[in-house]
């Protein structure tokens, strides 16, 4: 007999999309205002300071997120994979849903490297710009490693689950979680009963610290970006934006995919579904992280789609945790960029192995903001690029982070839609 249990599911302010998109653009203009090299209305040091303070509900915001990630991602799978009542669904689900979701990972870097090769972003980088950043960078982005296949599957072992959660090591964490609802689905309800109890209340908890966070978002926006503007100038924004323009443009196209997938493999019409998850999709957008935004997203799936829960609750909190094709698509997309800029040419082979390297980097990404970027790390030094290189492109890594947490999002709500579908036969 399958647990049944509630998932609570934070309160959503109807209004929130447009105050967050207002704070981001009164972000943008404030801090063009401040900048050194724009507005210039104080000084350099005064604007520092100013853009420490304006930045600290952002901050807070992202503390609050940060702290429930993992408490969140443990009991939102145990229970998913508790909820779902039986192994041979679990294993029917996983055989159809591992394969799906590296599919379209797959399609997703292709995208993001048929994109910037087609357009080269890199030529319309100012070389000065690249040579100052590179000189005064200080980035603790070594993260190099040169693992072997057989070393990696070795690391996904959850050998020591304290270790695991100190590293944040996401997918080590949801392997554990996994087989412990495993293992509770195999006990007597008896002796599952507390635990199962004390998950309930671990998820409702998250969920409560996520409403409260949620309150801060269009501050914590507005002072993130005005932040950002004030450092980095809208010059530096505008020198990048050839790149964003070609990461945006990327995670443009795979939504189109998406939307055709809705169409061909699901019960759904195009704007139904946008209807029924346009909510998740402002959280994703203004938290940058899907893990945060994984209530938001079991409420779209079973209260707006109608979609069976023994499914949603499975596959939504393990897409939110591995399942990561705007992600992917950026990290593919940065790296083939920074490879154009440092002049590292790479063969057909090199692409392919930066391929499958970014299909392991985006499983393994934390679905936590701006964290993408520091992934980006290990694919950059397998490749021979600087790690520093990524420089250049921290300023604008927060927009680019809710764009593509955005289509993560979106991306494991089709998922879901895809498996209600193919659950049935
Ligand atoms: N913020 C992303 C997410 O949570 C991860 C990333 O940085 O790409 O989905």
């Amino acid at each position: 007999m399958p647990y049944t249990n509630d998932t609570p599911t934070p309160n959503t302010d109807k209004t929130l999309w447009w105050k967050i998109l207002l704070g981001m653009a009164l972000g943008i203009f404030l801090g063009y205002l401040l900048s050194p090299t724009g507005g210039q209305i104080v000084s350099e040091t005064n604007a520092t300071i100013f853009g420490e303070w304006i930045a600290l509900p952002g901050v807070i915001f992202l503390g609050l997120l940060k702290m429930i990630v993992i408490p969140l991602v443990i009991t939102s799978v145990i229970l998913g994979v508790t909820d779902s009542g039986s192994l041979s669904f679990l294993k029917s689900m996983g055989m159809k849903i591992v394969p799906y979701f590296i599919a379209t990972t797959f399609i997703a870097i292709s995208i993001g490297i048929l994109i910037v090769s087609a357009v080269n972003p890199a030529q319309y980088m100012n070389n000065a710009y690249v040579q100052d950043v590179m000189q005064s960078s200080d980035m603790p982005f070594a993260v190099f490693d040169s693992l072997t296949v057989p070393q990696r599957i070795e690391n996904m072992m959850p050998v020591n689950f304290t270790q695991a959660s100190l590293d944040k090591n996401m997918l080590q964490i949801v392997i554990f979680s996994i087989l412990l609802g495993i293992v509770m689905l195999t006990l007597p309800r008896d002796t599952t009963k507390v635990f199962h109890d004390l998950c309930s209340f671990g998820q409702a908890a998250s969920m409560k610290v996520i409403e409260w966070a949620m309150a801060l978002a269009p501050y914590a926006v507005f002072g993130l970006i005005c932040n950002v503007t004030i450092q980095m100038g809208i010059e530096t924004i505008a020198g990048v934006g050839a790149y964003m323009a070609c990461v945006l443009l990327g995670l443009a196209g795979m939504f189109i995919i998406y939307m055709l997938i809705v169409t061909l493999f699901t019960r759904f019409n195009v704007l139904g579904f946008l209807r029924g998850i346009r909510n998740a999709q402002i959280f994703a957008f203004s938290t940058s992280s899907s893990a945060a935004t994984m209530p938001f997203s079991l409420k779209a799936a079973e209260e707006n789609l109608k979609i069976d829960s023994k499914v949603s609750r499975f596959i939504i909190p393990l897409g939110a945790t591995i399942n990561m094709d705007g992600t992917a698509l950026y990290q593919a997309a940065a790296a083939l960029f920074l490879c154009n800029l440092f002049n590292v040419e790479l063969s057909n082979i090199e692409i392919f192995i930066l391929m499958l390297t970014t299909v392991g980097a985006s499983i393994g990404t934390p679905a936590t903001p701006g964290v993408g970027i520091i992934i980006l790390a290990t694919i950059l030094a397998g490749i021979g690029v600087p790690p520093e290189g990524i420089a250049i492109i921290l300023g604008v890594d927060r927009l680019l982070d809710m764009a593509r947490t955005t289509l993560n999002v979106t991306g494991d709500l089709v998922a879901t839609a895809v498996m209600e579908r193919f659950s049935k036969g």
